[in-house]
C-alpha cells in the first residue's frame, strides 16, 4: 500500500512516515502544495493524506486539483482545529475522510486502511494476469483458486508488474515505485525480491510468468497451459 503523505510540519511528518513504514504502507512525504499535487498526479497511490495549511497551495486545492484532473485516490485530510476551515468544507471539497490535529496514530492507521478497503469513487480493479489475480483493495493474490501470501514489498513489486503486464520492467522503475521514489539502492534488491515472488506465484505452480529480458529488466506474462 502506498501513502502520500503532504506535510510540512516536519517533525510530525518524519514520525508519521516512520510508522506507516513499520505498517508496511510505502510512505512519499512532500512538504508543499505544489509538491503534493506533482505526485499526487501521477495516480501511484492507494491513499493521500493531506494537511490543509500548507505552503504554496493548501490541501484544499491541492485535493479539487487531483479531482479535476481525475485522480480519484482516496484523500484524508489533517487539520489543527484552528484553521480557517471546518470538516463541512473538507467534504464538500472531496475529503474521503478528517482527522483533526492532535490525532492518535492507531486512529489514523485505521482510517487509510478503511479508506482503501472502501476505495476511491473508482475502486481500483482488480489486476489480472492469466489465472494469477491481485485485488489492490482487499490486497488479497490468487494463482488459481489458491491464495498466495507476499510481504508488503512483494506485492508492491507484483502489483507494479502487472499494472504493466506484457511490458518490460526495468529494475530502476521497480525499485523507485516499490521502494522510494528517489531510492538510489542497488538493482540488486530488486532481483532479489523477483526471486522471492517467483517462489510464491510461479515455482509451486510449475510456472515461468516471470520472465527476465537481458540487460533491460523483467516481462510479467499470462503463459496459459
Ligand atoms: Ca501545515
Amino acid at each position: 500500500m502506498r501513502v502520500l503523505l503532504v506535510e510540512d510540519e516536519q517533525t510530525l511528518a518524519r514520525a508519521v512516515r516512520r510508522g506507516l513504514d513499520a505498517e508496511g504502507m510505502l510512505t512519499d512525504v512532500a512538504a508543499t502544495g505544489p509538491a503534493g499535487l506533482e505526485l499526487g498526479l501521477s495516480g501511484t497511490y492507494d491513499v493521500v493524506i493531506l494537511d490543509i495549511m500548507l505552503p504554496g497551495r493548501n490541501g484544499y486545492d491541492v485535493c479539487r486539483d487531483l479531482r479535476a484532473a481525475g485522480v480519484w485516490t482516496p484523500v484524508l485530510f489533517l487539520s489543527a482545529k484552528d484553521g480557517e476551515y471546518d470538516e463541512v468544507d473538507a467534504f464538500d471539497l472531496g475529503a474521503d475522510d478528517y482527522l483533526t490535529k492532535p490525532f492518535s496514530f492507531p486512529v489514523l492507521v485505521a482510517r487509510l486502511r478503511a479508506l482503501v478497503r472502501r476505495g476511491g469513487i473508482e475502486r481500483p480493479a482488480v489486476l489480472r494476469v492469466g489465472d494469477l489475480t491481485l485485488d489492490p483493495a482487499t490486497r488479497e493474490v490468487r494463482r488459481g483458486e489458491v491464495r498466495i501470501s507476499l510481504s508488503p514489498r512483494e506485492f508492491g513489486v507484483l502489483q507494479h508488474l502487472m499494472r504493466h503486464r506484457g511490458m518490460v520492467v526495468s529494475k530502476l522503475d521497480i525499485l523507485q515505485s516499490v521502494w522510494d521514489l528517489h531510492h538510489d539502492g542497488s538493482d540488486n534488491l530488486v532481483e532479489v525480491y523477483v526471486g522471492y515472488l517467483r517462489r510464491k506465484i510461479d515455482a509451486p505452480f510449475g510456472r515461468r510468468s516471470i520472465e527476465t529480458v537481458r540487460g533491460a529488466g523483467y516481462r510479467l506474462v499470462g503463459e496459459e497451459r
